[in-house]
């Protein structure tokens, strides 16, 4: 299966793909992790992306779509299928995405596409905490890990991300408006657009998924 999630910083992209990962066993392909691995790998890309990502904009359009045609391009997806999380993020990026799909012959068979009104997003992005070993969230009232502060999964202590505060994330919001929701009306056009209550919890949000998507 090969799928593409939508929604405003915040939504529970991440949350979901982690989940839509293990039950369909595709892989996971989250430019923003990527950033943030090349970042914490001191990488010239990372070093770029930083300076955009810091100030809660888009990193420029050409980095991002070498990164992902590189990892398009590799031979795992072709048999296993893909969650693409946090690409597209505006028109210029959906048209590159579709010509580098019709390339490589793996058009999208759906785009989950995550609904959660502004006024929900500033409290769940100022109260995630993420690994930063296997970058999964959590969220300090919502979703907390069993112990406080420590990764279920690895035992890592978990950090706030540098880009989580209040001043970021409201520029982040506003780029989601300006630059990202028109996809809703690209893939709506498209005919592949599912669209899901992301204020309900996370585990309804995944049942939402899973019966719009199939079992
Ligand atoms: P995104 O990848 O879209 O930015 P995340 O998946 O990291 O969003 O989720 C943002 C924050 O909201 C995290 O702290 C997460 O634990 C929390 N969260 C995710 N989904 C829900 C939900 N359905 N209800 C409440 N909180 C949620
Ligand atoms: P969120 O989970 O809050 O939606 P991401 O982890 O997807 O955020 O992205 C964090 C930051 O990384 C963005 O604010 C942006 O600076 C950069 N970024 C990630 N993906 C892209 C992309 N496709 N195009 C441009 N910038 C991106």
């Amino acid at each position: 299966m090969r799928l593409l999630i939508l929604g405003p910083p915040g939504a529970g992209k991440g949350t979901q793909s982690d989940k839509i990962v293990e039950h369909y066993k595709v892989k996971h392909i989250s430019t923003g992790d990527m950033f943030r691995e090349n970042i914490k790998g001191g990488t010239e890309l990372g070093k770029k992306a930083t300076e955009y990502m810091d100030k809660g904009l888009l990193v420029p359009d050409s980095l991002v779509n070498d990164m992902v045609m590189d990892r398009l391009s590799k031979d795992d997806l072709k048999e296993h299928g893909f969650l693409l999380d946090g690409y597209p993020r505006n028109i210029s990026q959906a048209e590159a995405l579709k010509d580098m799909l019709t390339k490589l012959d793996m058009p999208l068979d759906a785009v989950i596409n995550i609904e959660v009104p502004s006024k929900f997003l500033i409290d769940r992005i100022t109260g995630r905490r993420v690994c930063p070993k296997c970058q999964r969230s959590y969220h300090i009232a919502n979703n907390p890990p069993k112990e406080e502060g420590i990764c279920d999964y690895d035992g890592e202590a978990l950090i706030t991300r540098k880009d989580d505060n209040e001043e970021t994330v409201k520029n982040r919001i506003d780029v989601y408006d300006n630059e990202t929701k028109p996809l809703v009306d690209f893939y709506t056009k498209e005919g592949i657009i599912l669209n899901i209550d992301g204020t309900l919890s996370i585990d309804e949000t995944f049942e939402s998924i899973k019966s719009k998507l199939g079992k």
